[in-house]
């Protein structure tokens, strides 16, 4: 006779990493499935010729999540992983010439700001606390409690309601602040990190600035990967069976209700309960939509959301040392409202893209040889669809953007080592992401967070969702919050 799991993750991504430990944690026995060789999903690193490159997720915030995370299981974070600081956060270079470096130390920050504008430094501020009042009203139900529904709406004091702000767009809220252009664009950035459009995301998302600018970013001590081995490691200390390189091919269900999964080998592994760490419109379309009418219906609901946006990355092994770049870096275009409308209207990659660029052997000097540097550059790009073929076009317009590196001063053209390119193909391909999105559906709508796919399956018994497509949405902390919420959806139903 077979074991019988109490719970099969499907997918080693952050989501179902941290859904395996709350569940180890509280008692279950989990078997985690990965397809790839190695878990971890899209935060993933890639090594050669003497360089490391993380090739997935650069900027960690919220470092209480993680934190929270280890606590659950009775362990210290601080064992297992060392988060530092990064200062600057972020180095900003305009098309003029202007920078500036963007930390939570403001007596640096503000002298900087007032050379942009005199009335910066006022705006800046005010808006600091603007995004601090936002995340306290947004974060209990749209960040840490179960998906918001429009009675939970409702059911909050009407000044909150007022305080979500959600009826303006992110760039419109900004200019509120009477900020110079420069500014503006700085803070217009923050949509980006859930694929969104600031000139049609809700204002709301401004809270997104509040974990970065108010709380701080953190770098693992020896690359973001770290991550993944510390959770990896933590599951494993609790009992959880790890087996990568196993794809699973689809849920086994009888009388709507999940029975385990069956793997692309053929083998069934059974189980009381599933939570599937998968793209959500890959799960209800290929996994459940033969099951149930209802999860037929949800699929056509789901491909008609906007994906977020997708990304192409340069991971570029440099000869040679730049002095005048930090850990992150960005430099901007000229023209950022053209640049979000050929991504989500006309569906190509920007013309005159804005572009960052992580350099962590500024951090950890071991990525890269000695006397070079390892540049992870990555440019928004839109979801896969019929406009773009980056099969034809992904090498020119690699070669775009570092022209547009060139012209901003730094041409490393050649100084290139090692140069790997992937396209937003690549990261479908490798994670199973809808079109390739980094963040599930955008969040372009004020209704995006009420529509984001609810962690409990409905049309299937026993089966629950994790990861940046479901609530609460993309990145790697609320990817980690999905998991803690899928198994306490699952453990609240008898599981
Ligand atoms: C280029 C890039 C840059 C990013 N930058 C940042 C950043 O700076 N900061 C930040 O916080 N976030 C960032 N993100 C987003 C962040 O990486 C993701 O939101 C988060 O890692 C998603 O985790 P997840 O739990 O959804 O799982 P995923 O990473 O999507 O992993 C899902 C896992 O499931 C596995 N799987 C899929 N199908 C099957 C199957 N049938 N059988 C078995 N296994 C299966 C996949 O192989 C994969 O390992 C970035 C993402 C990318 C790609």
């Amino acid at each position: 006779m077979s074991t019988i799991w109490d719970v099969i993750v499907v997918g080693a991504g952050v989501g179902g990493l941290s859904a395996a430990i709350h569940l180890a944690a509280a008692g279950r026995r989990v078997l985690l499935l990965e397809q790839n060789p190695f878990p971890g999903g899209k935060l993933a690193q890639q090594f050669r010729d003497g360089y490391r490159w993380d090739c997935g997720p650069s900027v960690i915030t919220m470092r209480h999540v993680l934190e929270q995370l280890f606590a659950t299981a009775g362990r210290r974070m601080d064992d297992y992983l060392t988060l530092q600081p990064v200062t600057p956060y972020t180095r900003y270079f305009y098309p003029d010439g202007t920078q500036l470096d963007l930390s939570g130390d403001l007596p640096r920050v503000l002298p900087q700001l007032r050379r942009l504008s005199e009335q910066d430094v006022e705006g800046y501020l005010r808006f600091l606390a603007y995004t601090a009042r936002l995340y306290r009203v947004v974060a209990p139900s749209f960040i840490y409690g179960e998906p918001p529904s429009w009675g939970s709406l409702f059911r909050q004091p009407l000044g909150n309601i007022r305080y979500l702000d959600g009826w303006r767009t992110m760039s419109r809220a900004i200019q509120s602040f009477r900020v110079s252009p420069y500014l503006h664009q700085l803070l217009c950035r923050f949509a980006t990190y859930v694929g969104s459009d600031p000139y049609r995301a809700p204002a709301t998302l401004n809270v997104i600035a509040h974990v970065e600018l108010n709380e701080g970013v953190w770098y693992p001590e020896g690359g973001v990967y770290r991550i993944v081995e510390a959770l990896t490691r933590l599951a494993e200390e609790l009992g959880v069976r790890i087996e990568c390189s196993r794809a699973v091919e689809r849920l086994e269900i009888a009388n709507e209700k999940v029975q385990g999964v069956v793997c692309a080998d053929g083998t069934l592994e059974r189980a009381r309960a599933v939570i599937a760490n998968v793209d959500v419109t890959s799960i209800y379309s290929a996994w459940l939509s033969d099951h149930s009418a209802t999860a037929r219906a949800y699929v056509r609901k789901l491909q008609s959301y906007e994906p977020s946006c997708s990304g192409f990355i340069m991971l570029l092994g440099i000869r040679g040392c730049h002095p005048q770049l930090a850990h992150h870096n960005i430099f901007f275009s000229s023209d950022y409202r053209r640049e979000f409308h050929e991504i989500f209207v006309e569906g190509v990659p920007p013309t005159e893209p804005t572009i960052y660029v992580a350099i962590t052997s500024r951090s950890t000097p071991q990525d890269a040889p000695s006397g070079g540097e390892n540049w992870f550059v990555l440019v928004n790009a839109p979801p896969l669809g019929s406009s773009w073929d980056w099969k034809s076009m992904a090498e020119s317009y690699a070669e775009r953007v570092l022209e547009r590196l060139a012209a901003y001063g730094v041409d490393v053209r050649a100084h290139v080592a090692v140069r790997q390119v992937m396209t937003p193909y690549d990261i479908a391909r490798a994670t199973g992401a809808w079109r390739g999105a980094l963040y599930g559906a955008a969040s372009n709508s004020p209704w995006a967070a009420f529509r984001r796919p609810h962690n409990r399956v409905s049309a299937v018994r026993g089966v629950y969702l994790a990861g940046g497509s479901v609530h609460p949405g993309g990145g790697v902390p609320l990817a980690l919050l999905s998991g803690r919420l899928a198994s306490r959806l699952l453990i609240e139903d008898g599981y």
